[in-house]
């Protein structure tokens, strides 16, 4: 079976041996690189489907790597998760912002790692959910078209601009959303938004949304996520 390519780029080889134990056990086919420069080379001309991306490398670090892929056409389709160290939020959220799409913060168990890179792979597989369909889940349902929120049947009042965090959130759930990334989806339509007037959002949605609230999860110094 002809399983996607990923290329690791990680310069701790016993994590880089681990990792690539694990992806090719899983039938994916690996490539390595152990340097910010190598990797960047090689997916360019390998262009894999998804790279495993250390965020702390010697020379060109991962932040610059995944910049420079995301600015290329050409290569700005490629799947990027991040491997962080505790405490390393604010390049989470530079990552997320520049387009990476997950990331696992070290140490992690290989088991979690491959099961988010399939996660990855298997959202980018499909096609983001329309503006105008109808999205449930767990008992919410939310009608683009008509504005309007069900929580168990049930229609739940909600701001305009709630209603626009809510339904970008749901539009792609297990995606983590930074705040500024929030703010730069549902501004056009209240330009007072801002990065902190998006927590005060999700306060008054998870209030409203009562026992549906907690598929608004938090990711602790990064932002916000709808359950998956
Ligand atoms: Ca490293």
């Amino acid at each position: 079976m002809a399983k996607e390519q990923i290329l690791i780029i990680e310069d701790e080889e016993d994590i880089l041996a681990l990792i690539h134990y694990n992806l090719s056990r899983e039938g994916y086919r690996v490539s390595t690189a152990i340097s910010g420069e190598e990797g960047l080379r090689l997916a360019r001309s390998a262009r894999p489907d998804l790279l495993v991306l250390d965020l702390m490398l010697p020379g060109m670090d991962g932040l610059a790597v995944c910049r420079a892929l995301k600015q290329n056409p050409e290569t700005a389709e490629i799947a990027v998760v991040m491997l962080t160290a505790k405490g390393e939020e604010a390049d989470v959220v530079a990552g997320l912002e520049l387009g990476a799409d997950d990331y696992v913060t070290k140490p992690f168990s290989p088991k979690v790692l491959t099961a988010r890179i399939a996660a990855v792979l298997r959202r980018r597989g499909k096609p983001a959910e329309s503006e105008e369909g109808l999205l449930e889940h767990a008992g919410l349902t939310i009608h683009p078209g008509r504005n309007e929120v069900l929580v168990d049947g049930v229609a739940v009042e909600l701001t305009f601009t709630e209603f626009r965090v809510l339904q970008f959130l749901a539009s792609r759930p297990g995606w983590v959303f930074t705040r500024y990334q929030i703010v730069n989806a549902v501004r056009g339509d209240d330009y007072s938004v801002t990065e902190r007037a998006v927590d005060v959002q999700i306060v008054g949605l998870r209030k409203k949304l009562g026992s549906a609230g907690k598929l608004i999860e938090t990711v602790r110094g990064v932002g916000y996520r709808f359950k998956d």
